[in-house]
């Protein structure tokens, strides 16, 4: 590589320009109940109200069942709120028609603690299937080889998750959650099937990558030790806040992700 010629990295980072800055998330009495047996209600959101900065690393802590998932499921468009409002920049998702729901869902990107890849498809087609079934231009492919790197998967574009390790899976599925760019990355127990040093490379990936790119990161989790390394800690219980915590920031660097980089 030339000193003229920009690395993967700046390359995926250059395309995310535009939108380079992450969008604040607030939500104003929030609440989402299911219907449990025996005719029971279950709050499974309980009038939550959340004032977050754009580019803040929020983790959300509380045991399980507290209502972590069904507030990022929320914030994510992907389940429909009874009440209250939620705003991601200048959007007012809980008010969105349904035919605007599609474009909003591009600007959050979704990491699960299973991955969901498709077992079918090499790394590099299952970081494009958000773009997909539009057609795939080469620009599109250059970013989803651009994001493997970014995540330190240069050279296993063409491996099946099968052919990868689990820390490596999750890689895949936080370069396929930047293939739109993202103002909001929203975790959801990423590093539950993880062993602890494998999770803390990925809470790191995440919060580098937060750090470089201003997105606002919402990450899940019951291990508070991975929670300190976020700005924010938000303690759930019965899907009620109960505390909100500024603590230490995270450790993230540019270093982070070069370093993450080489890990291949
Ligand atoms: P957490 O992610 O913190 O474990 P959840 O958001 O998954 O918590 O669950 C919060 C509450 O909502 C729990 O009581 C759970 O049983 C209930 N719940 C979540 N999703 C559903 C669902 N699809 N149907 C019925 N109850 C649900
Ligand atoms: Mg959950």
């Amino acid at each position: 590589q030339t000193d003229s010629a920009p690395s993967r990295r700046d390359r995926a980072t250059e395309a995310t320009d535009a939108t380079r800055h992450g969008a604040p998330v607030r939500t104003h009495n929030l609440v989402k109940t299911f219907d449990a047996a025996a005719g029971n209600v279950v709050p499974a959101v309980d009038h939550v109200d959340l004032d977050l900065p754009a580019g803040s690393a929020v983790a959300l802590t509380g045991p399980s069942g507290s209502g972590k998932s069904t507030l990022l499921h929320l914030i994510g468009a992907i389940e429909k709120a009874d009440g209250g409002t939620i705003t991601v920049g200048e959007t007012e998702v809980t008010a969105l028609p349904g035919g605007k729901l599609a474009a909003y869902r591009r600007t959050v990107g979704f990491v699960f603690q299973r991955y969901h890849l498709l077992p079918a498809l090499t790394a590099l087609d299952n970081v494009l299937t958000p773009v997909l079934p539009l057609k795939v231009d080469f620009d599109k492919q250059a970013r989803a080889r651009d994001l493997l790197a970014m995540v330190g998967l240069a050279g296993r574009e063409h491996d099946v998750p099968s052919h990868l390790s689990g820390g490596q899976q999750q890689r895949v599925a936080i370069a396929r959650a930047l293939i739109h760019d993202p103002a909001v990355i929203l975790a959801d127990e990423p590093t539950g099937n993880l062993d602890t040093r494998t999770g803390e490379e990925i809470v790191d990936l995440l919060l580098a990558l937060r750090a470089e790119r201003g997105t606002t990161l919402l990450l899940a989790t019951h291990d508070l030790t991975l929670a300190a390394r976020c700005d924010t800690v938000v303690r759930l219980r019965d899907g009620q806040v109960i505390e909100v915590q500024q603590v230490a920031g995270d450790r993230s660097t540019a270093e982070t992700l070069e370093s993450i980089e080489r890990l291949g």
